[in-house]
């Protein structure tokens, strides 16, 4: 079995269900007592809020490339980096080590074309739905049409990550909102829609919705699991 390395605490609360969903995946298909081999560099997510909020780009690349490193030199045979937004130099990161990376879209995206589906929604952090690192690569690596919500519902599902999700709150007013959102993007044409943050799912199960939801967390780890057994 490989070991899979991540880079956690972005924020902890989605990087516990990464834990725990890579391991749930491991024993179902081994069995018995088998568990994942793994390990974790885990960062101090107010210090990633501060720099992403202030435009600090260049220096969260630091910080992250220092945390892959770790993971790295740690003994990880590949990396995942458990949140969707840090994927921002998710490039200048595969440069910096010489293990691969399994990238969260790309794990995703494969998802999204085994089931035929070409037109999606995006939910995540404003830098998700709005940037091109992520929306780009789903739209010119992988040929999907994919539909944001508009300026104050982006706001509304971005100050909710953070004020809320990120620190372990969950609202049954932010639950509905979300529905409202998702509702909004499915009248528009979506088939599907791509929760984009690693803790939506804390808050948005897929039995809430008549539209399919593509949790990137699970696919993610799903994804880290069959690379870590092939
Ligand atoms: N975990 C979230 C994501 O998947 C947001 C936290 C972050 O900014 O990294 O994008």
């Amino acid at each position: 079995m490989k070991i899979i390395g991540m880079i956690g605490g972005m924020s902890w609360e989605s990087s516990i269900e990464y834990y725990r969903l890579i391991n749930e995946f491991v024993r179902d298909r081994l069995g018995g007592l088998h568990s994942a081999r793994s390990l974790m560099y885990s960062v101090n997510f107010e210090e990633i809020e501060q720099m992403q909020h202030r435009g600090e780009w260049d220096k969260a690349t630091e910080l992250m490339i220092d945390a892959a490193r770790r993971v790295e030199t740690g003994g990880a045979d590949f990396l995942i980096i458990c949140t969707n937004t840090m994927h921002r130099m998710a490039e200048d990161i595969e440069r910096a080590i010489h293990i691969p990376l399994l990238h969260i879209a790309d794990a995703t995206a494969h998802r999204i074309q085994e089931k035929g589906i070409r037109r999606v929604g995006l939910l995540g952090t404003r830098f998700t739905m709005e940037e091109d690192f992520y929306r780009g690569r789903l739209q010119n690596k992988f040929g999907l049409e994919v539909l944001t919500p508009d300026t104050d519902e982006r706001e509304r599902v971005h100050r909710i990550i953070y004020r809320e999700l990120c620190m372990g709150k969950i609202e049954q007013a932010s639950r509905q909102a979300y529905l409202r959102i998702i509702d909004r993007l499915k009248s528009r044409g979506a088939e599907a829609v791509i929760l984009g943050c690693t803790e939506i799912s804390l808050l948005i199960k897929p039995s809430d919705c008549d539209i399919p939801l593509f949790d990137t967390t699970r696919i993610h780890a799903e994804a880290a699991v069959d690379i870590a057994l092939k």
